[in-house]
């Protein structure tokens, strides 16, 4: 059975879509808009606003002119308006789903239930945010003085996100900024423009005035780096490869903007001979293939304990066997497709390369034909026999291809397991509590998942250390992030 798409989304789709600045619609200033894909089908959904640098300063102009009221507004009048675009969001739920649904190709189970809920429960967790923003008085080594601290909005932000979690990522930067009294500008990832349209509706629709959150579509050559060049933008928050986030920290350097990035990963899921050998290989499972691969914290690499290695191997390649792949809108997919023909050509050139360099193919490695022939579908895939400094065991594929690697001991798997330059997350399957708390602790990772995988919370900070990306989302230290301390003397 499929979905039926709503009325609401046809309507939406059917409409030419511009770009959101200080509360209006309208077009590029150069005229040009590009087309958004439907990964499942390969045809194009809408045609969007191709935004470029003479945008991005208009977006920065308009976010500008609305700092200052912004800023000045009261902590619970802020509180409110966030709630009521949460309120909102709730209201348009399937509809924001349907949108997330087609124009990158997730099951819309997932973009209703898991993708929906966590957006919104970001939104209102950074809501009750501003009423709680405080400063500190410090105790000086003088009886002359009375010092303390103010914490300042910085002014305006730039959101530049991926495409893999469009409303997520969106709310994720969106919540914070705004909460402190800054005003956005956000770009949205090329592949999937439209749900970020749609939220910056509703945002103006729920009160926030004009101007606070801007979204200008376009491309990340173009109106991405213009935003990371423009002297008017005060921090960017960048969701993304770390390819782009270099490039994007070097640019912003210039003007000395703060800069948060959250980049790739490759991620090791470590399973012990002690742990619930079943639980661990459904975890594995939806730590690889959840989001078809595409998601910045998949568990990519798989270490296996010999002692259960073949056990745990069976498991996992029995259960990822029994996954249903197939278009967002049919209500029993698992997983959708790839977002584009150049994601589907990637990941099949490292499966290509990973056979070729001999390792063993266990399960999946084919597009999928047939009915679904026109998407970017791609079997859930396999490797055991990967040597550690295979292309396909080292690399971020951002598809559905798990390396699974047996492994020793404790050192053997630490060292292994650290050994990437990257270090976004980490997973542990044991029930020996001091070996679970002394990795955790060895691992290098920004999150480690003990005895579970990819869970997140709006309260739990969040981001990784070496090419992951520096500085964290989430949390309360967030606030830190998207404010300016300012030390206030007072001579008595
Ligand atoms: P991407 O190519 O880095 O794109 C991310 C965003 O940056 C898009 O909006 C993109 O615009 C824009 N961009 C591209 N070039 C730019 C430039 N020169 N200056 C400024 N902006 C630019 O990444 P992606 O392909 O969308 O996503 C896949 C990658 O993101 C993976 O490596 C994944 O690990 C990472 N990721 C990380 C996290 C995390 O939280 N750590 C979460 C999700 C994804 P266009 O869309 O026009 O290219
Ligand atoms: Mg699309």
């Amino acid at each position: 059975m499929m979905h039926e798409i709503l009325p609401e989304v046809r309507a939406f789709l059917a409409r030419a879509q511009k770009l959101l600045i200080g509360g209006e619609h309208v077009p590029a200033a150069s005229g040009d808009t590009f087309e958004t894909l439907d990964p499942a089908t390969g045809l194009a959904l809408a045609r969007v606003a191709a935004g470029d640098a003479e945008d991005i300063a208009r977006a920065v102009q308009a976010a500008r002119t609305a700092f200052p009221a912004w800023a000045a507004l009261m902590p619970a009048e802020r509180e409110r308006l966030l709630h009521r675009l949460a309120d909102l969001m709730e209201a348009h739920r399937a509809e924001l789903a349907q949108l997330e649904t087609l124009d990158n190709g997730k099951p819309y189970r997932v973009a209703f239930n898991v993708e929906m809920n966590v957006a919104i429960g970001q939104l209102r967790y950074y809501a009750g945010w501003p009423t709680k923003l405080t400063g500190e008085t410090y105790a000086v080594s003088s009886p002359d003085f009375h010092v303390y601290t103010r914490r300042e909005p910085l002014g305006v932000c730039a959101a530049i996100t991926p495409w893999n979690y469009s409303i997520v990522m969106a709310t994720q930067k969106i919540g914070p900024a705004l909460a402190c009294g800054n005003t956005l500008v956000l770009k949205p990832a090329e592949q999937t423009p439209l749900a970020a349209l749609r939220l910056g509706e509703l945002a103006l629709e729920a009160g926030i005035p004009p101007g606070v959150l801007n979204v200008v579509t376009g491309l990340g050559e173009t109106a991405g780096a213009a935003l990371s060049r423009h002297p008017g933008v005060d921090k960017i928050a960048f969701t993304g490869s770390t390819e782009v986030g270099r490039t994007i920290a070097a640019t912003a350097a210039a003007t000395l903007k703060h800069v948060s990035l959250e980049l790739g990963g490759k991620s090791p899921l470590i399973i012990w001979d002690d742990a619930d050998l079943e639980a661990a290989a459904e975890a594995a499972v939806w730590a690889i293939f959840s989001n078809s691969g595409q998601n910045c914290v998949a568990g990519s690499r798989l270490y296996v304990h010999t002692k259960v290695y073949d056990r745990v191997l069976e498991a996992v390649v029995k259960r990822t066997r029994q996954l249903n792949v197939g278009p967002g809108l049919a209500e029993d997919s698992d997983l959708g497709p790839l977002i584009s023909q150049a994601q589907l050509d990637r990941a099949l050139g490292f499966v290509e390369r990973g056979a070729l360099e001999g390792a063993a193919l266990r399960t999946g490695g084919h597009r999928l034909g047939g009915a679904l022939g026109a998407g970017y579908f791609l079997e859930p895939t396999i490797f055991d026999g990967v040597a550690d400094d295979m292309a396909v065991g080292a690399a971020e594929i951002f598809g559905p291809v798990l390396s699974v690697f047996a492994f020793e001991d404790e050192d053997d798997v630490v060292r292994r397991a650290n050994a990437s330059p990257f270090g976004l997350a980490a997973g542990l399957w044991t029930n020996h509590l001091a070996r679970a708390h002394r990795m955790a602790a060895r691992l290098r990772a920004g999150v480690v998942w003990i005895n579970t995988y990819d869970w997140f919370d709006p309260a739990v900070p969040f981001g990784g250390v070496g090419q992951s990306g520096y500085g964290r989302e989430l949390g309360s230290q967030v606030m830190g992030m998207y404010t300016e301390l300012k030390s206030v003397w007072v001579k008595l």
